[in-house]
């Protein structure tokens, strides 16, 4: 495995704006994929008349390969940089992405914007139901801090820098908005199709100085890693591998784990002993934050467990709740929302039906100033504080505890409806 210091990376934009597509050609030209593949897949294109698609297909090719091929699926991409390793989390451009966003937005360290320039698709994406604006209030509220910007589609824009400047203004705008500090932020003008920027300089643009997008994604720094805390591992899957055994697979948020340790798991209440951890198919001792691992553990069974319980020591097990109060943003209701509205409630990786209890107060998105104290329902733009209860009891902690615990996406019918994070909890024991 690679010795650069490594970053969890999830692309992110409104459909349709090439996000597969830079990110398909990007693992070629770093060297990802070999020409024989590329051949094959252009071949295939061809035939179904679809060759705009070739970039795009290369990470659905990867996907496809990892489910037939292997027994360990993290469903992740790896690429290195000059500076870095990158795990891609979750490959973009399919029909559950904003879904996968949410669960995988709360393990990415940073976010690769992709926004395109062509006539109407920018103002598609930053409309009131556009993705772009929807994605970059996620991201912000997963605690994504770190954002590089890729203007796409600078081809059908004739390699324009007054459009450049006009997306690049209007998306500045939206990221102050939501609390970013812009100043820090690379604008990288791209074709994702032909590869313009993306790492060498484009010679469609000689107007733009700044770096090309993988120079951008070397300007990312690694957040510290909270490996003095509690262990806390939340589970993705479960596997039982022959020879092996029940092997979770998950990443470690916060805390040491070690071969050898007890495990608890929560809430099932499970208790296991570690006999290896394996991460990218290499036999680790220990595993730390920001690994993504998958752990043999004897004395559990693949039917003691499922995606969203969470991994901890016995000595400081996860804390389990039936109730707790979370500050959300509504990003998104047709009408209004008040006490009794049960949608579907994502917190790391598990996904519980959650009632809106009590409307404690509106208040202002920026201070936390109250606005109004218990209201009879709140809107789309609206900060509240809510008493929610998750139908079933579900592991998740304070932000101020555990960041990577604390924030959650509410969603209903496909549609992400608030974004929020934990202020307070009732513990629930589990029998
Ligand atoms: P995603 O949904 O954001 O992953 O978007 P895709 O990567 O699937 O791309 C959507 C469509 O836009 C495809 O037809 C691509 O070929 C096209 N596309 C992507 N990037 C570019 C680009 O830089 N220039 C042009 N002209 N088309 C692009």
């Amino acid at each position: 495995m690679s010795q650069k210091p490594h970053l969890n990376l999830v692309v992110i934009g409104h459909v349709d704006h090439g996000k597969s597509t830079t990110m398909g050609h990007l693992l070629y030209l770093l060297g990802q994929v070999d020409e024989r593949k590329l051949r094959e897949i252009e071949e295939e294109a061809k035939k179904l008349g679809k060759e705009t698609w070739k970039w795009a297909w290369i990470l659905d090719r990867f996907k496809e390969e990892r489910e037939r091929g292997l027994t360990i699926d993290l469903a992740f991409l790896k690429f290195e940089t000059r500076k870095y390793f990158f795990t891609l989390i979750d490959a973009p451009g399919h029909r559950d992405f904003i879904k996968n966003m949410i669960t995988g937005a709360s393990q990415a360290d940073c976010a690769l914007l992709i926004v395109s320039a062509k006539t109407g698709e920018y103002e598609a994406g930053i409309s009131a139901a556009g993705q772009t604006r929807e994605h970059i209030f996620l991201a912000k509220t997963m605690g994504i801090n770190q954002i590089v910007v890729g203007i796409n589609k600078m081809d059908e824009v004739n390699w324009s820098k007054e459009r450049y400047e006009e997306v690049k203004a209007g998306i500045s705008k939206l990221l102050r908005m939501i609390g970013y500090k812009v100043e820090k932020i690379p604008f990288v003008p791209i074709s994702g199709f032909l590869g313009d920027n993306l790492i060498e300089k484009s010679k469609n643009m000689p107007w733009y100085d700044g770096p090309t997008l993988v120079e951008a994604l070397d300007t990312f720094e690694v957040p510290p890693r909270p490996i003095d805390k509690p262990l806390r591992i939340p589970i993705q899957d479960v596997y039982t591998i022959k020879g092996v055994g029940t092997v979770p697979v998950g990443r470690v948020e916060t805390g040491v784990l070690r071969v050898g340790d007890k495990v608890i798991f929560m809430p099932p209440k499970k208790v296991g002993e570690v006999k290896s951890i394996e991460t990218h198919h290499q036999r680790i001792e220990k595993a730390v934050p920001g690994d993504n691992i998958g752990f043999n553990v004897k004395g559990i069974s693949k039917a003691d467990l499922r995606r969203g319980d969470v991994a901890g020591h016995p000595d400081n097990p996860p804390t389990v709740v039936d109730e707790f109060v979370g500050r959300i943003i509504v990003l998104y209701h047709p009408t209004a929302i008040a006490t009794g509205y049960t949608p579907v409630l994502h917190v790391h990786t598990a996904t519980v039906p959650v009632r809106f209890a009590e409307i404690l107060k509106k208040i202002d998105p920026r201070t936390g100033a109250t606005v109004e104290e218990k209201p009879a329902y709140i809107k789309q733009g609206d900060a509240a504080l809510i008493k929610f209860k998750p139908l079933k009891p579900v592991v998740l902690e304070k932000y101020s505890d555990f960041p990577e615990l604390g924030r959650f996406a509410i969603r209903d019918s496909g549609r992400t409806i608030a974004a929020g994070t934990v202020v307070e909890l009732k513990k629930y024991e589990v029998k």
